[in-house]
């Protein structure tokens, strides 16, 4: 039989629970943090003592309270000190941030992307020499406390590698952590998740989800990525590919082929390609703009516009309808280039909703873009690397060697 935690167990859950607050609420007063924890107040301020006494958070007083009698101090992390690398690997576009510890991007980088051949070293490499620049402007008393980058395409749970990616047009196993870790050579490993699964956790925990405990979120890059969150937990299947929406076969029999082999493919129906072909457009420029112009028109009143809108529409209803069906969400969001096309094709998708989704899964159903834009899979990806500090600050401040 297992003895329950330790002492030392509680309290280190409790340091993780309570940075987790002010990095995502921001600067909390020692007693609402007690109200929201559920600990009483001696506890919060031998907390609070020993996070800034690692020069996690510190304690201010605050600005103004408004209030007769002695104020509560403030609790604020220490944003310009303990900081994150993430980076973002998209079809078109690679960014890199150093982010801080309560969210904020202190620094970042951005470059375009090569579409139609993939090499692991014009992803590496750009990457790598980016986060070199930005560490070369850090203070030395900051500290790196982890490194995660977000990836367009399916990543292996265990050692970040990939494992296959149509739309980056690779499907080979590409050891892209590895290469990563290797190439920083910060003395961190480098994790790495889908991005449409980190983008997800990224609307949850910092943009229109929050507080949703099920929430399914759309990518829209080239193709179109998924994540689930079910309960609280994004669904991340056996070896970590679960999630992958866009790859939903809808129409299998008229369908058009999709980067992955197969016919009739959500996003062989919704995708950029598709979009673009429907409105007559399909040529030299293709991207997020080209994505824009044709919604654009569409808005002016062009009728080719608008009919490509209403069939790409018709068919994401039917792919949220099945989503909506098996997992009865609270909330499904549309992110990236799906922004664009949702609104474009609104009346469409919840027409088709009205139609294929069961009436008691869709009754509290909201529907919402993004609220992180274009940044949600880099925000993700910052959070996925502060999940350790989070989960034991102290511990992984002695390994950074602070
Ligand atoms: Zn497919």
């Amino acid at each position: 039989m297992r003895a329950g935690p330790s002492q030392e167990e509680i309290r280190r859950h409790n340091l993780g629970a309570l940075l987790r607050h002010v990095h995502l609420s921001g600067p909390t007063s020692r007693a609402e943090l007690t109200n929201r924890m559920g600990l009483n107040r001696s506890t919060i301020m031998a907390l609070t003592a020993d996070l800034t006494a690692a020069g996690l958070v510190r304690e201010e007083l605050p600005r103004e309270t408004g209030r007769a009698g002695r104020p509560s101090l403030v609790v604020r992390p220490e944003s310009a000190r303990v900081y994150v690398f993430a980076f973002d690997v998209g079809v078109d576009r690679m960014v890199a941030a150093r982010v801080g510890l309560g969210g904020t991007i202190l620094d970042r980088r951005e470059t375009v992307r090569r579409r139609g051949v993939f090499s692991l070293e014009e992803i590496v490499g750009p990457l790598a020499a980016f986060a070199r620049q930005m560490h070369r402007r850090t203070r030395p008393d900051t500290v790196c406390v982890g490194v995660a980058a977000a990836f367009a395409g399916g990543v292996g749970r265990d050692d970040g590698g990939i494992r296959f990616g149509p739309n980056m047009a690779t499907l080979e196993d590409v050891p892209f952590a590895e290469e990563m870790t290797r190439r920083l050579a910060f003395g961190l490993p480098v994790t790495v998740g889908n991005d449409a699964n980190l983008a997800a956790l990224a609307e949850q925990t910092r943009g229109v989800g929050v507080g949703c405990r099920d929430l399914v979120y759309l990518h829209g890059d080239v193709g179109i990525g998924g994540g689930v969150i079910a309960n609280g937990q994004l669904l991340g299947g056996h070896l970590g590919f679960g999630g992958e929406v866009g790859h939903m076969i809808v129409n299998p029999d008229k369908g058009r082929l999709c980067g992955c082999g197969s016919l009739g493919c959500l996003e062989a129906e919704v995708g950029e390609r598709a979009l673009l072909e429907a409105a007559g457009r399909f040529g030299p420029q293709v991207g997020r703009d080209a994505v824009r112009a044709v919604v654009d028109a569409a808005d002016r009143g062009d009728v080719v516009a608008q009919a490509a809108l209403s069939r790409v529409g018709d068919w994401l209803g039917l792919g949220v309808a099945n989503l909506v069906n098996i997992f009865n969400p609270e909330m499904v969001v549309f992110g990236g280039m799906l922004r664009e096309i949702y609104l474009g094709s609104a009346a469409q998708v919840r027409s088709r909703l009205a139609l294929d989704a069961l009436p008691p899964s869709r009754e509290h159903l909201r529907l919402r873009t993004s609220a992180l834009g274009d940044d949600a899979t880099l925000v993700g990806a910052a959070e996925l690397a502060f999940s350790q500090v989070l989960a034991d600050p102290l511990e992984v401040l002695t390994r950074a060697g602070s």
